[in-house]
């Protein structure tokens, strides 16, 4: 499955443009990955609007729950996401070189087909934790046993493939 929401970002802000939909988690396949299961969606809105220096820019709000894996357990972990973030469109490669020496604030090349949906799954990707996994005493302890077994078993080169072998088994 894909959905695709397409914009002229300068146009959508000249026009105060806003528009709010539901995706899939099925549909963002980048981020895959790193979850743990494909189950949910994500709700967002955007909006365009100048800033305080008449800067054309999107305002993201992004919300839902994920399921990452624990990197104890390997395990379902839930994962909100409640994302708000703004972004500055600059219109040449060299003002975003520049934007991007000025970290006030994040820019994006404001392309004439921006893809929203796209634009969407950077920033959730961006926003994971770098680790996470359960608090203390949560872990499943039973899968974490069959884990350890299998690896033992396999004796793989990449223990991770081994381990999303697994996974994809179960
Ligand atoms: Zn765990």
């Amino acid at each position: 499955m894909s959905v695709s929401f397409v914009i002229n970002p300068l146009d959508f802000v000249q026009n105060a443009g806003i528009h709010h939909g539901k995706i899939p988690v099925d549909a963002l396949v980048r981020l895959h990955d790193f979850l743990f299961d494909k189950e949910g969606e994500l709700i967002y809105q955007i909006s365009g609007q100048f800033d305080k220096h008449e800067k054309p820019g999107l305002h993201l709000e992004i919300n839902g729950k994920i399921h990452l894996s624990c990197q104890r357990c390997l395990g379902k972990l839930l994962h909100t996401i409640d994302l708000q973030t703004s972004l500055v469109l600059v219109k040449t490669e060299a003002e975003l070189d520049q934007a991007d020496e000025d970290d006030t604030a994040d820019a994006i090349l404001a392309t004439p087909d921006m893809d929203v949906i796209s634009l969407i799954e950077d920033e959730v990707i961006l926003s994971l934790p770098i680790s996470s996994w359960h608090a203390e005493g949560e872990c499943n302890v039973q899968e974490l046993e069959s884990i350890k077994e299998n690896l033992t078993n396999k004796q793989s080169a990449h223990p991770f493939a081994a381990l999303l072998a697994l996974k994809k088994t179960n």
